[in-house]
């Protein structure tokens, strides 16, 4: 029996993750959730799934918990503490970081170095500090695990293992809601967040809106399997079925199709290397008729460019890409900055940072910190 510690738990891949370790109780137990702000999930989390431990991160969510759930057997925690608590706990034996954003990074370091399987849907904890985490990892001679549909296809294509074979990755992208729309200009809040394919939380919404997400994908794609950032692709693919491929030297090309569904990617992460029978859909290729893919409108979409050249540039720089985007969707989520203004800031932030090439993880929690100050400030000028 496996004890599982999910931080995150209430957010998209979090539920998702809990709903297909409940497929397996023979073989999975939850041992901790976490969670922000989203209470009243998580008080439901506790009386279905019986954790020994819960961490909120939210001080207010932290004090009406611990007031609510107190005298039941659950060890209630606070902050980025008691998610280390929980990560590094000599009974757990499997780490599934779902964190949105940079506070995902101290846990996945923590797990690294505590030896525990770690299956990762935080992708900004490899945007920031892929060279640190990659080395702890063939350090501590860690498993680590992507939860992200693209570089679960890709794990999936690449069983074979010598990545010498590889020719170039072909990320996937659905392209978001705008990818037809001629000018980005005007558009709203509810447009960026109505996605075609995808149901996810509203950062990743509006990063897909953007193609900012596929970007951080890249980086993520190119510390994930060692491939140089000119062998990696981007291919805008609307349905959602093929989410991703592996062209090989020999001109062979395997991709992986599926519904689009986070369940499938969350499964073979959690049991790999086994798969199971599950209850997920399955194609029909017959009534899909059509996949089509068209390469990406670079003009229309900075952000992709912008993480390519982060990823060139190396060290520091793509810790300050990712907290400028942070602060930047925060700002358009909260109406104060436009959706064409995102990657305006993210650029400023990024031509003004001195870049440390090869970073101590305190180099990139301070680009972290530099990047977030140097947008809102931009953003405060703006408004
Ligand atoms: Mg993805």
């Amino acid at each position: 029996m496996q004890k599982v510690v999910i931080l995150g738990s209430t957010g998209s891949i979090g539920t998702s993750t809990l709903e297909v370790l409940s497929r397996f109780p023979e073989r999975f137990k939850i041992f901790g959730l976490s969670a922000n702000t989203n209470i009243r999930k998580l008080k439901n989390q506790i009386t279905k799934f019986k954790p020994s431990f819960v961490t909120v991160t939210d001080k207010e969510g932290y004090n009406i918990i611990k007031k609510e759930i107190s005298g039941s057997r659950v060890k209630i925690l606070y902050g980025v503490d008691g998610l280390k608590e929980m990560v590094s706990h000599p009974e757990t034996d499997l780490v599934v970081n779902a964190l949105v954003g940079a506070v995902g990074l101290i846990p996945t370091l923590e797990a690294l170095d505590s030896g525990k399987k770690l299956a990762l849907a935080n992708k900004e904890s490899l945007v920031m500090a892929g060279e640190i985490i990659t080395e702890r990892i063939k350090e501590k001679n860690a498993q680590i695990l992507p939860i992200d549909s693209e570089h679960s296809a890709i794990k999936q294509c690449l069983l074979s293992g010598n990545n010498k074979e590889i020719k170039r990755l072909i990320l996937t992208a659905s392209g978001g809601p705008f990818f037809k729309r001629k000018s980005l200009k005007n558009v709203t809040l509810k447009q960026a967040l109505n996605h075609p394919t995808w149901k996810m939380g509203k950062k990743i919404t509006v990063d897909s809106a953007t193609l900012m997400n596929k970007g951080l994908e890249v980086i993520e794609a190119h510390w994930f399997f060692d491939v140089p950032e000119d062998k990696i692709e981007v291919l805008i693919h609307p349905q959602s079925i093929v989410h991703s491929m592996v062209e090989f030297v020999d001109g062979s090309t395997i991709a992986q199709l599926s519904v689009p569904d986070m369940k499938l990617p969350i499964q073979y992460a959690l049991l790999f290397p086994e798969r199971l029978p599950s209850n997920n859909r399955t194609l029909d290729l017959t009534v899909l008729k059509n996949l089509t893919f068209l390469a990406p409108d670079y003009k229309k979409f900075p952000c992709l460019n912008l993480c390519y050249r982060a990823l060139e540039l190396g060290g520091t720089a793509p810790a300050v890409l990712n907290a400028a985007n942070e602060e930047a969707v925060f700002a358009f989520l909260k109406k104060k900055l436009k959706f064409v203004d995102i990657p305006y800031v993210i650029k400023k932030v990024m031509s003004s940072h001195h870049l440390v090439k090869k970073p101590k993880l305190n180099d990139v929690l301070k680009a972290d910190q530099e990047g977030r100050e140097k947008s809102k400030d931009i953003i405060c000028k703006s408004n």
